[in-house]
Order: C-alpha cells, then sequence, then structure tokens
C-alpha cells in the first residue's frame, strides 16, 4: 500500500530549509567553477579539514560558506564534546549530549572515511571509508570507530572503495591517539575514553559488574574482584571518571545493589605522586583529600606492567584483579602524522610543525610555511613557541582564530593583514564528584586569577560546559538531565 502523503511535514521541512539557508548561510547556489568535489562543480576555494574534534569542528562551523566549499573528513561522523564524555559514562548524562553530527552542519560536505595519505604535491588525498557495505552487529561498529581499537583488516572484505579527494586548502585537525607507551594487554583489556562509543562500553561493562557481582553462588572475594574499578592516569580524564563513578555507586548503586556497596573499590593508578600536575599544589591537595574522604584510593609512583583480561600487574603490588580498567595515561602520535614525512615535527614527533600563523611548514624548503596547509590542535605545535597543553581549549582556541583569518582573507583580498595566533589561557577546571570541583586559574591570561575549590566552582563547571555546549537540542537536553537525574536517580538501563 502507497504510504500517505504528509504534506504538513514538508511544510515544515521547506520552511525550516528555508529559514536555515536564508538567515544561517547565504551561500550562492554551486553551478560553475574552477574545481571538482566528488562531482559537483564549485566556483569557491575547496578547503578540506581533516577531522572533526575540537579543531575540526568549531572551524567548520565558523568558516565563511560563500567563500568556501568545505568538506570535512573524519573517520567519527560526530564531534564529541570531550568534557562531558565521563558524565555519559555513568549516566549523569546521555551519549547524545556529548556529540554533535557533523552532518547536521549547515553547507558543509562530510566523508566518513580515514585519510591515508597526503599528496602535497598534487593536493590530493587518499581517503579510505569506515563503513562497510554489509550491516553489523552494534558492538562490532563501536570496535570500528573506536580509537586504537579500530581493526582495518577486517575492512578490507566489504570495504567501500578508497577515493582521492583533491583541496586548494587542506587543515589537518585529526588530533592524537591515547598512549599505551607499549605496555602488553592495555589496547586489549583495558578502556579508553576518547570519544562517545568508549563512553558507551565503559558505561555497559560498569553495569555488567553489577550484574555479574549480583549472581547467586559467589564468593565475597569473587565479587570484590568484579566491583574492583581501576583507573591508570591521574590527569583531568582520570580524576573526573573516578569521581563521576563515585557519584554513580554513591547516589544510585545503593538503591539497586544495596548489599554490594561495601564490596566496591575504586583505585587511580599514576606514575607521579599526586593527581592533576597541572593544577596548582593547593588544589591538587584538596582534591586528594576528598578523594581520601570518599574512599577513592590514589595510589602515586606505581608502574603498570602488563594488562591481563581481569588482571592487572602493578610493578610495586603484584597482580591485582579488576572488573574494569579505564586507561587514560596521555597521548600517542597519530599515524597519519607520524607518516607525513614533508612538514617538520615537534614534541617527540607527536605534532606537526606550524608557524605562528598555523600555516605547516615544509621541510623541504628549510621550513618555509606551507602556502594553503594549516595544521591545529593536539597534532599541531607552533614552531619556537611555548609548549601548549593538549586540550580542547587550545584547540578551539586555534580553530576560531583560523576561521577568522581565513573569512578575512576571501573578504579583503589584496589588502589582507594576518594576524598571528596567540593562545589566551582561561584556566583549567576538573570535576571531582560530589558536586564539587576545581577551577585553576593561577596561569589564567585576563580577569580573576586564584584557584577555586568546592561548590562554587561545581557551579562554574557546569555553566560553562552548559555554555560552550553547541547545538539548541543539547542546550534543553543537558539541563534536562542534569535535572532529571539529580531528582529520579540515574538510568541503570543496559544496551
Ligand atoms: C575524556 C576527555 C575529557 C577531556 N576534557 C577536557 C576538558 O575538560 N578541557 C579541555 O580543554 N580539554 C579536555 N580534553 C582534551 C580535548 O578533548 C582534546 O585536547 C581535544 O579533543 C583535541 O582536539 P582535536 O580536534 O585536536 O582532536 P580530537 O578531538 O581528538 O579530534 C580528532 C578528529 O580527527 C579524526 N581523525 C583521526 N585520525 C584521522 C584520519 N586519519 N583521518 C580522518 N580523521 C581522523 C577523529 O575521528 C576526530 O574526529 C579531554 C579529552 C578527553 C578524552
Amino acid at each position: 500500500m502507497l504510504a500517505r502523503p504528509r504534506p504538513r511535514l514538508q511544510l515544515t521541512r521547506s520552511l525550516r530549509d528555508h529559514v536555515a539557508y536564508r538567515y544561517l548561510s547565504s551561500a550562492p547556489a554551486i553551478t560553475s567553477g574552477s574545481g571538482d568535489v566528488l562531482g559537483r562543480r564549485v566556483d569557491k576555494k575547496r578547503l578540506v579539514i581533516l577531522g572533526s574534534g575540537w579543531a575540526g569542528y568549531p572551524l567548520a562551523r565558523k568558516v565563511d560558506k560563500k567563500h568556501y566549499d568545505v568538506t570535512v573528513i573524519s573517520d567519527s561522523p560526530n564531534f564529541n564534546f570531550t568534557p562531558l564524555l565521563a558524565s555519559t559514562s555513568v549516566g549523569t548524562l546521555e551519549f547524545n549530549n556529548a556529540v554533535e553530527s557533523v552532518r547536521a552542519l549547515p553547507h558543509v560536505n562530510y566523508h566518513q572515511a580515514w585519510v591515508d595519505r597526503i599528496d602535497f604535491a598534487s593536493k590530493t588525498l587518499a581517503c579510505q571509508p569506515t563503513l562497510r557495505y554489509a550491516s553489523r552487529q552494534p558492538h562490532q561498529q563501536d570496535d570500528a570507530l573506536s580509537y586504537n581499537t579500530v581493526k582495518r583488516e577486517e575492512l578490507q572484505d566489504e570495504r567501500l572503495p578508497v577515493f582521492t579527494m583533491e583541496y586548494d586548502i587542506l587543515v589537518v585537525a585529526v588530533g592524537a591517539y591515547s598512549a599505551t607507551f607499549g605496555i602488553p594487554g592495555v589496547k586489549e583489556n583495558a578502556h579508553f575514553l576518547k570519544n562517545v562509543n568508549d563512553a558507551r562500553a565503559i558505561r555497559a561493562r560498569i553495569l555488567e559488574c553489577f550484574e555479574i557481582a549480583a549472581m547467586p553462588g559467589l564468593s565475597d572475594e569473587e565479587r570484590k574482584r568484579v566491583l574492583s574499578f581501576v583507573v591508570v592516569g591521574g590527569g583531568p580524564t582520570g580524576v573526573e571518571w573516578a569521581a563521576e563513578l563515585h557519584d554513580l555507586v554513591s547516589s544510585d548503586i545503593p538503591r539497586y545493589y544495596p548489599s554490594l556497596v561495601p564490596l566496591i573499590s575504586i583505585t587511580l593508578y599514576d606514575v607521579a605522586p599526586h593527581i592533576l600536575g597541572n593544577f596548582d599544589s593547593s588544589l591538587q591537595a584538596y582534591a586528594e583529600k576528598k578523594f581520601a574522604r570518599d574512599n577513592i584510593r590514589i595510589r602515586g609512583r606505581r608502574t603498570v606492567e602488563k594488562v591481563e583480561p581481569g588482571w592487572i600487574t602493578i610493578k610495586e603490588e603484584g597482580r591485582i584483579p579488576f572488573g574494569l580498567c579505564v586507561w587514560s595515561t596521555g597521548l600517542a602520535v597519530n599515524p597519519l602524522v607520524a607518516a607525513i614525512k614533508e612538514i617538520p615535527k615537534g614534541q617527540k614527533g607527536a605534532t606537526l610543525l606550524t608557524d605562528e600563523r598555523l600555516r605547516a611548514l615544509d621541510a623541504s624548503t628549510d621550513n618555509k610555511p606551507m602556502r594553503d596547509v594549516y595544521a591545529i590542535g593536539d597534532c599541531a605545535g607552533v614552531a619556537g613557541g611555548p609548549v601548549l597543553p593538549a586540550t580542547a581549549q587550545v584547540a578551539q582556541q586555534k580553530a576560531l582564530h583560523l576561521a577568522k583569518e581565513l573569512n578575512r582573507a576571501a573578504k579583503s583580498g589584496d589588502a589582507y593583514q594576518p594576524v598571528p595566533f596567540e593562545f589566551k589561557n582561561r584556566g583549567s577546571l576538573a570535576y571531582i564528584g560530589g558536586w564539587q570541583a576545581l577551577v585553576d586559574r593561577t596561569s589564567a591570561a585576563s580577569g580573576l586569577k586564584g584557584g577555586n575549590a568546592g561548590r562554587m566552582a561545581w557551579l562554574i563547571w557546569r555553566s560553562a560546559y552548559f555554555t560552550m555546549s553547541v547545538s539548541v537540542r543539547n542546550k534543553i537536553l543537558i539541563p534536562t538531565y542534569w535535572f532529571l537525574n539529580w531528582i529520579l536517580g540515574r538510568d541503570i538501563s543496559r544496551f
């Protein structure tokens, strides 16, 4: 039977499209031009952005589509709002609160693919789609998209064909991978927290651990083993995840698994003596005291030797059992960055060096800047400048600066006067659980200086991330879920 027409929806759609076209962008229709993008003739410069993270996504949003034909190529179909991932991994927020679809960006083309090779001479990219013809079980799809767990060989049989893409201007914003320091078993047996797929896997495993521990016939020792939650890495990500997990086990788990509460342990390991190494020492001490009160064990000066299924070997302590191990020990070089020989590298080969206008340097011309290649975000660093932290703050500031410069260059033509990038430190934030946070503005570039810890800092933490959330949908959903979960508790359904 034929579906009945839905005139009202169509009217709404065309109205919405009209509004989006009329007010969000006044891009002219693409009719003819000098370039070819996958069969489309374009009359604007083809700006290709590699990556849809904190660097690539804001750039794609802000660059003027009147002047540039923008294409994003990223193996992730989303922008991951990383500061909220820990909250989603325990159910404080829902997964869609921490992502924005790249496809939803108006007047931006998107292809879900890895860029394997860049030919700077011919200005072309070799792209391998990360989608398969055949459908997969959901957990297998997650694997394919997740950082460090990508199994490219699996794609061989049914992969979509490699395609090449030409660019006029290229921006490399592919970020970095999670560091494992070559420790055996980390990739196979620990969980990373880099994107929403990782957060989903962590949440499913936490709840699974409680279901396992609730099975009849287990000894308390066996239950303790599976309720041992281990975090490796005492930076902001590891600390925030431990804090969020503590919130879950102190406020929601007692309602559903009251007898298991005394058997739960949360342990954080780091090689450094203290957690939150980049924060002011008074704030570090505040967080450590709070964790001690919450019974989150901090084990500093510890070296992980290997991770096996359900066991982590610590040099100083021996084999420790775990139900879930979350690994967050910093960054490793992205394979694409490692493969690029034309651009000189900084930070032990992990970053592509740029000038202060964020143009990639050309190793073959004595490190003069390339004309139309830029690098921003975790995969880039300014040659001769201070080494900036690999944070969303730096990545976003570089992206917004570059968008502004590209827009000015297109508008001003020959009169264009470039402005170098300058990082403005706005301070650091970390959530430490129980509606408490740290705000470190001791090195802030402007405004109030100093540190703040506790409830007021938590309000600043929440307002900062609420303000930074992107879509209207998430601006409504994020406070709604915060409120709902406060009133009703976190959702513990597993899927
Ligand atoms: C859990 C967590 C919490 C964090 N919290 C904070 C915080 O509170 N404040 C803060 O300032 N920073 C925070 N950070 C750090 C911050 O997220 C990173 O510094 C930031 O994401 C870097 O942005 P980026 O765009 O350079 O890289 P990413 O955000 O990592 O994006 C890289 C993009 O490139 C894509 N990609 C990778 N390789 C390829 C390829 N070969 N081809 C095509 N696409 C590719 C990836 O899919 C991804 O879309 C946090 C990080 C994590 C993991």
